[in-house]
This record gives C-alpha cells, structure tokens and sequence, in this order.
C-alpha cells in the first residue's frame, strides 16, 4: 500500500494520475457514489469517486457519516465543481464503522451549545477544525516570536504555595483522605502531615518565579496552564486556561507596551498566513452568527478585516486617568446605561468600559497604563505621583482585556511598604525578595490570555468554544 497522503497536499497537487492512499472520516456519501472525505488538515474535503456497480452492497451500506476509511485509488483532475481533483477508489477498506442512527454528528448545523455538550467529537466539524488549527497555529507563533528575540522559555511550577495576586481564587492541592483530615491539637488543618507539608495549591500565574528567571537569564518566557477557582460564568473566563508570560529584565513600561503590540501582531499576522482557508471560513461564519443580530448590534467590520486593521493600526495608548474623563463625559454614563456607573477617579473598570473605549471611541486596540494603586497587584511599580502604579491593560474589540502587565517594582523598601499595607506574608515570598536583595535592576512583563487571543483571531463569541475541554463551575466533562 502506498504512504498515507493528507488530504491538504492532495488538493494541493501538481502531478495527477498517481496512485494514492488517503484515510480519514466520512463526512458526506451522496447517490452512493461520491464520498466527502476530511482528516483534519484542512476543512475542504476530498472528493472520492466509488465505483458503486462494481463494489460489494455490504461495503457499500457502512460508508456512513463518521465512519474512518482507508482509500486506495487515483488521484485525477476533477470532471465535477467544487474540487480540482479527486480520487478515483479502487480500494476502501472500513477501518471503523459509525452508526449512522446513533453518531450525533449529522451533516447539518449544530448548536455550539449542542456542540459543547459533545466536545469529544465536536473537532470532527468545519468550525472547530478551523478552531483549533488556528489554535495551534497562535501557539507555534508564540513560540517563534520569543525565540526569534532570545528570549529562554522556562517551565514555572503548576503546584505553587504561593498566591501570586494575593486574590485568593485557589484550587487547593492535598492527598489528605478528605473524610479524615488531619487536625491539631487546637482543632485546624494539620497541613504538616499533608505531602508537602504545608497548604499548596494549583498555580494561577508564572510570574513571580519568571522573575527569578529574567534576574539571571534576562528574557524569559512562559507558556502553561493556570487555574483559577473564580466563580465567573463569563464568556471570557474559564477555571483552567493558557497563559504566556515574557519578563524581561533592563526593560521599562514602554518597553513593556511594544513587546506586547509587537507579539500580538506577530502572531495574529503568522496565523493570518498560514491558516488563510480557515480565517476565511470563520470570517463566513462570523458574517452568518451576525445576520442574526438586530441591525444595529452588528459589528462594522467582518473578521478578516478586523485582524487585518488590528495589524495596520498602533494600538491606542492613554493612562487611565484620561480613560475616567472619556468615560464620565460618554454618552452611555450620561444617559445612565452602563451598569456600572463610572463613580471617578479610582474606580475598577469593568468589560463595558472597556470594550467602550475599545469598540465606540478609538475604534481600535487601546493599551491603558498608570492606574491606580489600590486596585493593582502588589508587585508593580510605583509611580512617582504615589497614587497610581506602572501598569499596562490590553484591551481589544469584543473581549475587553487580553493583557495585563507591569513594570515590576525592583526598589526592596517600597515593595515591603506595599507588601505590608496589602497584608502579603513577607515571610512566605522571602525567595521573591531575594531578587530585590541580589541585584535589583528595572524589569517588566505581562500575562496574555491565551484563549482570549484565540477568541478574538477566530471570532467566536465564548471561551468555551477555543480549548477543547473547558473547564468551569460545575463542568469538567472529558
Ligand atoms: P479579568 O479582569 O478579565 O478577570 P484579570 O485582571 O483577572 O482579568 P490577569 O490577572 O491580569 O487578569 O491575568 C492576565 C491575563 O489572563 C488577562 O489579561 C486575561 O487575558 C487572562 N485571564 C485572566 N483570567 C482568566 C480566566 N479566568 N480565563 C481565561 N483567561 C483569563
Ligand atoms: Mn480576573
């Protein structure tokens, strides 16, 4: 037998009447002689032509919707539309059939509800292919991106004892027999018989131990899973997802705000070469999820060129201090339609103030900076004014924030003054004050949600819909 073609060279070849062999599923078998055949490499299908006549009845009976096929034929020009070439079968073997009555799988549209329901086989659609072929695809970028640059890409733990944020939205980590815990003497947790001895639990960031990393390695980058036990049923929040983290040492908030501007354009413009059929399907699909929608609900612009203005534009850069004075003269905080009215100066901004900012003034990606303190991370540096911190926010079209980052606060008597008025255990961090301790230099970084950034390049609406198992309150099916 002949070496396993995939079925994207196929379409894409040059030579025809040669002998081939390809495998995949059935997605269509119409008028018992053309079979829609796709294994994943790309949404288009190929088209095998089945000698019907000459082709056993039983073999013919269970080339069904789903069913896994090895084909041997020739591959030819195509006399039908729709496909340049085909396969002409002299060979199909069953690999695996596929209950037509049961396969929940039908060639129709389903409900991504429907869909989420039966994520074990959802990838066998057009739309999560495309999804998580673009998915991978931001992936390898990211990657490329950083080493391109230098930058080292170090593995963070996935257990921590450590709260990096102090926000205490922890999945916690034991083998303690959870109908028998060990207790003290005065009746708590005895979490010296737990296996490491005291509380752990599942990390929510890499970022205090990628500083360790930058203060020796100078660019350093994560990319791994983080948990929070958050109990946000949003679209854009999920209890397991993907982090990138860069943190770079000799390097500033501007600094900071160009690494990232320059990432997302990198990848976004990688994905957009490489998967074009697929953001081309998405961009369709899009448009049809749109038609739906009142008019005026409509977004201006289709996926395509969303990505491609996002590539062509700089992302708008203003403090937030001049964000609140945006935000109180807008006339949706006049009219008293936000939810959450802006009350001044201080006030946390929820998405609807961003996606505001983002979506009806700029018009385009914003990155606010300089917020206040009070409702910033501990670690970020403070700015000479005392009120606010060297932070950076990425917002963008339709999900809010992607990125949030910081220059970090290298200076040791001004972070243990903040470590003490936000109650962080000092003691517990000793190893993160170490670095303030042993040369100290000015650093920065950020976190970037990974499946926002998959959101917004795929243009589907929850963050559900781009990982393939999500994990949220009350779900962790698969
Ligand atoms: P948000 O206000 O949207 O909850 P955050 O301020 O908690 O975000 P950070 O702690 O700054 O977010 O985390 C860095 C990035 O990780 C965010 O910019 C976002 O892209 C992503 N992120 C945060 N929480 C989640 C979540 N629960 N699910 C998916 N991505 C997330
Ligand atoms: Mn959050």
């Amino acid at each position: 037998m002949s070496q396993r073609v995939k079925i994207k060279a196929l379409l894409q070849s040059q030579q025809t009447d040669i002998d081939v062999t390809v495998k995949g599923w059935v997605r269509a078998f119409r008028s018992n002689r053309f079979i829609a055949l796709n294994d994943g490499s790309t949404n288009n299908n190929i088209q095998i032509v089945v000698d019907f006549e000459n082709t056993d009845p039983a073999l013919l009976k269970r080339i069904t919707v789903g069913a896994a096929l090895s084909v041997g034929g020739k591959l030819v020009a195509s006399q039908g539309k729709g496909q340049t070439v085909e396969v002409i079968a002299t060979d199909i073997e069953i690999l695996g059939d596929s209950d037509p009555e049961k396969y929940p799988i039908q060639p129709k549209k389903h409900s991504l509800e429907f869909l989420r329901e039966n994520a074990h086989l959802r990838f066998r659609t057009s739309t999560f292919g495309a999804i998580f072929r673009v998915r991978n695809s931001l992936a390898f970028a990211v990657h490329q991106f950083f080493q391109e640059r230098g930058f080292v890409y170090l593995h963070t733990p996935v257990i921590t004892a450590s709260d990096a944020e102090g926000a205490g939205e922890t999945f916690h980590v034991t083998n303690f027999d959870l109908d028998n815990i060990p207790k003290t003497d005065t009746g708590e947790i005895d979490f010296k018989q737990d296996f490491f001895g005291r509380p752990t639990n599942l990390t929510v960031s890499g970022q205090l131990e990628g500083e360790l990393g930058a203060m020796a390695l100078s660019d350093i980058y994560t990319f791994g899973p983080t948990f929070r036990a958050e109990n946000s049923n949003t679209t854009r929040h999920l209890a397991e997802f993907w982090m990138i983290e860069p943190e770079v040492a000799f390097s500033d908030l501007n600094d900071n705000m160009d690494l990232a501007e320059d990432m997302l354009k990198y990848v976004i413009r990688y994905t957009l070469d490489k998967n074009a059929d697929d953001i081309e399907f998405l961009t369709q699909r899009l448009a049809e999820e749109e038609k739906q929608k009142p008019q005026n609900e409509r977004s201006e612009m289709t996926l395509l060129k969303k990505l491609q203005f996002c590539l062509t534009h700089d992302f708008e850069r203003l403090t937030y201090t001049e964000a609140i004075e945006i935000l109180k003269e807008s006339t949706p905080n006049k009219k008293k339609k936000f939810q959450y009215p802006i009350e001044g100066w201080g006030t946390d901004l929820q998405s609807e103030h961003e996606r505001y900012l983002v979506e009806k003034h700029f018009k385009k990606p914003v990155i606010l900076t300089d917020y206040p303190k009070e409702i910033k991370a501990f670690y970020m540096r403070q700015n000479d004014d005392g009120k606010t911190v060297a932070a950076m926010d990425i917002l963008f079209p339709g999900i809010g924030e992607i990125v949030g980052g910081s220059q970090r606060e290298e200076r040791l008597s001004n972070l243990e003054q903040r470590m003490d008025e936000m109650g962080i255990p000092k003691d517990e961090l000793w190893w993160y004050l170490d670095t303030r301790r042993f040369g100290a230099c000015p650093h920065a970084g950020f976190g970037l949600g990974f499946e926002r950034l998959v959101l917004f390049v795929t243009g589907m609406g929850n963050i559900r819909d781009v990982i393939p198992f999500p994990r949220f309150p009350k779900n962790a099916e698969f």
